[in-house]
């Protein structure tokens, strides 16, 4: 019988990419801490109608991406494609953003019925970031900063950039729009296919079309920002002066739009360009308008979303994952002999609890002194402990060094936590 296997474009992460995943985990866990934004865990299934309503109608991701699905109620729900309608919707139904502002993250998988491909899976994963209740250009430049911070602590600032754009008030975008309508119109027959029918839907995202001969007519067509409103344009000036403030660099990149119908105002995107055509590995906006769209009182509000698949196909990529994460044993605790199995592994409980943040392996399983060595060593560990009958008879054990050549030394067991603290620090 043929064995049934994962979904297309669904990953399992196995436990040799765990390391990488969990040291990423980490480090986004402290700069949030760091910042002092807490963690919001929200439900993988919403009503259909959250993301219809808050995403558009005529994205992408509601046109053709959504798992949707009826429940045995018969009621219409969807995997979650993205978290921040989610995260609205929570904020709201709970109460959290009634007279407060609130900086909120969370992570978790979502879905997506895309072609897979290197860097863009069915399921993938995202590390999301919603400040509500400030207005001011101050908040994008903290989620700014905060991200550029990321990329240090995870050595990748020399190999993202940043683009930045504003996408005006929906009023200046409608006027927009219909310029952008009017100017494309005329040159119906030699847009892409995809282009054609977007000059129905959702014109602006004509703007970060591909296609070779689309971007020929664009760059001809009207510019965005001269249709920006007064507020939308001191906004945007504002935050380029505090980027410039703190050293940020940034181009302005006039064709940024992005794909949800929520954003307003500041748009962003990092992007690396070691990663093909998947090369934005985080990106984010202003949404002011989508807490009152979603039947909330009106709540400013910003956030962005980097996909750690991308983020960890970058560290690879480039070979900066640090050795350490990948060490699953520090220690290995041999038992030669039926005779001190009891021993090595009640010694290795000690050296557990007077090291607490060491990882000590109990070698299991038996097995001849060779066959041991040979595991202690594929384990990654840096020590050996070697417990014979005799150690066992004399208290004591052999530490042996398995990534220097140096040779065994003999010591008191009482003494091993210590002399292990100290070989492991150096
Ligand atoms: P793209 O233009 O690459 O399709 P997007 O604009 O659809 O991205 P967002 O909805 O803004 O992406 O999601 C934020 C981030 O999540 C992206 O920048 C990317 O890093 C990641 N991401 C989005 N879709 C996928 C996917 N199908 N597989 C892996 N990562 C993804
Ligand atoms: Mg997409």
């Amino acid at each position: 019988m043929a064995k049934i296997q994962a979904v297309r474009g669904m990953n399992d992460i196995l436990p040799e990419q765990t390391p990488v995943w969990q040291f990423v985990e980490s480090r986004v866990r402290k700069v949030l801490a760091q910042y002092g934004y807490q963690e919001i865990r929200m439900p993988i299934v919403e009503q259909t109608d959250l993301f219809k309503r808050s995403i558009g109608e005529v994205t992408d991701i509601v046109e053709k991406e959504m798992y949707t699905f009826d429940d045995r109620n018969g009621d219409s729900l969807t995997l979650r494609p993205e978290g921040t309608a989610g995260c609205v919707r929570a904020a709201e139904e709970h109460g959290l953003l009634f007279n407060q502002t609130r900086r909120l993250w969370y992570t978790g998988p979502m879905f997506r019925h895309e072609r897979p491909q290197k860097g863009r899976y069915r399921q993938f994963h995202q590390i999301g970031v919603e400040c509500f209740g400030m207005s001011g250009p101050d908040i994008d430049a903290e989620l700014l900063f905060l991200t550029e911070r990321l990329w240090r602590e995870l050595g990748l600032a020399e190999h993202t950039r940043l683009e930045i754009n504003s996408i005006g008030s929906s009023e200046s975008r409608k006027v927009y729009r219909s310029a952008l309508v009017d100017y494309l119109g005329q040159f119906t027959a030699e847009l892409d296919a995809d282009s054609q029918r977007r000059l129905e839907t959702n014109p602006l995202r004509i703007l970060d079309s591909k296609d070779p001969s689309t971007r020929k007519i664009l760059e001809g067509a009207p510019s965005l920002e001269h249709y920006l409103d007064d507020e939308s344009r001191d906004h945007f000036e504002r935050l380029k002066a505090l980027l410039d403030a703190a050293g940020v660099q940034y181009t302005v990149n006039p064709a940024l739009v992005r794909g949800l119908d929520y954003y307003g105002k500041t748009v962003f995107e990092w992007i690396t360009d070691s990663l093909g055509a998947q090369g934005t590995v985080c990106a984010g906006g202003r949404y002011d308008g989508l807490v009152e769209q979603l039947g909330g009182k009106p709540t400013v509000a910003v956030g962005f979303a980097m996909g750690l698949e991308r983020l960890i196909l970058l560290l690879e990529t480039l070979g900066l994952v640090p050795d350490y994460v990948n060490s699953n044993a520090e220690v290995y605790v041999t038992a030669m002999g039926d005779g001190a199995v009891a021993a090595a592994l009640v010694l290795a409980e000690k050296l557990r609890a007077a090291l607490p943040d060491r990882v000590i392996v109990s070698h299991c399983g038996g097995g001849s002194f060779k066959s041991q060595m040979k595991k202690a060593d594929r384990s990654g560990a840096k020590y050996a402990v070697i417990l014979g009958e005799n150690e066992v008879a004399n208290g004591t054990a052999g530490l042996k060094p398995l990534r220097a050549d140096v040779p065994q030394t003999e010591v008191a067991q009482d003494e091993l936590a210590a002399a292990l603290a100290k070989v492991l620090s150096d």
